[in-house]
C-alpha cells in the first residue's frame, strides 16, 4: 500500500486525509501541536465557547459550503444589527453608524469552527501523530521525514505548513529551487499578525436599541468586534480583534484593557466577565517564524507556482495560501486540500 504523509493537522491536512479514506493509501498525519486545527481554534472555558481562530464564511466559499453540507455540520448567519459604534477616542467621541447592507449573509458554525475540525478528524481513518515537529525532508525514491524525537518514511507528502514558515524552518535535500524558496519566503500568511480575543459575560448589556455588538476603533485595544452570543449554550459573549499595538501586553492585561474600553462605552458600573480568552497569533509557534519578514496581506496568496508539484510530483504544497480560490481563507484550505487528494487518487489509476 503507497503511504502517503501528511504534515499539519489544520483544515487543509485533514480535508485531504477525508478525502484519501476509502483509497489504496496508506495515510499518516504529523502535527506539531498537541491539538487539532491549526489557525481553527476554539476554546471552551468555564462552559463558553471561545473562538479564537478562523471564524466566518459564506455562500461565495463554494468547496466549504460543500464540504460542510456532505458533513452536515450546522451553521448560522452572523447577526450584526443595523447600527455600530465607532470609538474615535481619545482623540473624538463614541459615534454610531449605519452599517451599509452587505447584499449576501455571513456565516458561522453553531457549535464552534472546531466542530468542523473534529468531524473531519472523526470521518478520516489515519493516524494522527501529535507533538511531531517537522525539520528536514529528503527524497531519493521515496521520502524521509525527520521530526525532533523521530523519523517517518512515505511515498507522498502534504505539505499544509504555512509558506512563509516552512522557508524559515524546514530543510529539503536535495534543496528546492532558489526562486521557489524566495517565493515561499514571501508568501504571507493570513491572520499570521492578527490578535482575537473572544470574551463571555453574564449578561447581554451591550444589546439595545438597533445596535447589537459590532464595534470598530483605530485607537483603542478592541479594534473590531462582534456579537457572539449563542441563546441556545445562553451564551452572551463578543468576539473579535484586537489592536497590534497591544501585542506586547500579557493576556491578563490585555483583558483588564477591554473591560475598561467596554465598560466605558456601555456606561457599567461592573460587570461579570464569565470567559476571556485570546490569542496573539504573531507570537504562536508553528504559524510564522518569530524573524519572519514583515509581508504585503495576502502577498503572492493563490500564486499558481505554489501549487506544482515537486520531487517527481510526489510533494504537494497545500497550506490555505496555495489554494486558486479564496487563498488563505477556510475554502481555500478546503478546496486545496481536495485538490491534492484528487491529484494523489488520480496516480493510482
Ligand atoms: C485569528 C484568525 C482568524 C481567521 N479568521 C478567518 C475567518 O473568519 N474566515 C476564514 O475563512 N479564514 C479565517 N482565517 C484563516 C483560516 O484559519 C485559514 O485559512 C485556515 O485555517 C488554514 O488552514 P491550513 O490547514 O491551510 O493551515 P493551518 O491551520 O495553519 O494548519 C497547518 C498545520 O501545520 C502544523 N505545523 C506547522 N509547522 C509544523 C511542523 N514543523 N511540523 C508539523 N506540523 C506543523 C500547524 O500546527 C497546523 O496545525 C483566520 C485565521 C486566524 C489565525
Amino acid at each position: 500500500m503507497p503511504k502517503v504523509l501528511i504534515i499539519g493537522a489544520g483544515l487543509s491536512g485533514l480535508t485531504s486525509a477525508f478525502a484519501l479514506k476509502d483509497s489504496e493509501y496508506e495515510v499518516e498525519i504529523l502535527e506539531a501541536r498537541p491539538r487539532l486545527g491549526g489557525r481553527i481554534f476554539t476554546k471552551e472555558v468555564n462552559s463558553c465557547q471561545l473562538e479564537l481562530g478562523a471564524t466566518w464564511f459564506g455562500p461565495q466559499h463554494t468547496s466549504l459550503m460543500a464540504l460542510i453540507n456532505q458533513l452536515e455540520i450546522p451553521f448560522k448567519t452572523q447577526e450584526n444589527g443595523s447600527e455600530a459604534i465607532y470609538d474615535f477616542r481619545p482623540k473624538g467621541n463614541l459615534e454610531r453608524f449605519q452599517i451599509p447592507n452587505q447584499g449576501s449573509s455571513t456565516f458561522k458554525f453553531k457549535s464552534g469552527s472546531s466542530s468542523l475540525i473534529n468531524t473531519l478528524f472523526q470521518k478520516q481513518t489515519g493516524k494522527v501523530h501529535f507533538n511531531e515537529i517537522v525539520k528536514s525532508i529528503s527524497y531519493s525514491d521515496t521520502f524521509t521525514v525527520e521530526t525532533e524525537q523521530n523519523q517517518f518514511e512515505a511515498d507522498y507528502l502534504i505539505l499544509t505548513i504555512p509558506l512563509q514558515l516552512i522557508a524559515d524552518t524546514i530543510e529539503f535535500e536535495p534543496g528546492l529551487p532558489q526562486s521557489f524558496q524566495n517565493l515561499l519566503s514571501n508568501t504571507h500568511t493570513w491572520m499570521s499578525d492578527s490578535i482575537k480575543f473572544s470574551v463571555a459575560f453574564n449578561s447581554d448589556f451591550w444589546k439595545n436599541d438597533r445596535y447589537i455588538g459590532t464595534l470598530m476603533s483605530a485607537q483603542q485595544i478592541v479594534q473590531e468586534m462582534y456579537d457572539h452570543s449563542d441563546k441556545d449554550r445562553e451564551q452572551n459573549a463578543l468576539v473579535g480583534f484586537l489592536n497590534a499595538g497591544y501585542s506586547e501586553l500579557s493576556e491578563e492585561n490585555r483583558k483588564e484593557r477591554l473591560s475598561n474600553q467596554l465598560r466605558d462605552t456601555f456606561n457599567q458600573k461592573a460587570f461579570d466577565i464569565k470567559a476571556y480568552a485570546d490569542v496573539n497569533w504573531r507570537n504562536e509557534a508553528f504559524i510564522i517564524h518569530k524573524q519572519a519578514k514583515a509581508l504585503i496581506p495576502h502577498q503572492n496568496n493563490g500564486n499558481p507556482k505554489l501549487r506544482e508539484g515537486f520531487f517527481e510530483n510526489c510533494l504537494y504544497f497545500s497550506a490555505s495560501e496555495t489554494a486558486g480560490q479564496t487563498p488563505g481563507y477556510m475554502d481555500g484550505a478546503v478546496h486545496r486540500g481536495m485538490e491534492v487528494a484528487e491529484l494523489l487518487l488520480k496516480k493510482l489509476g
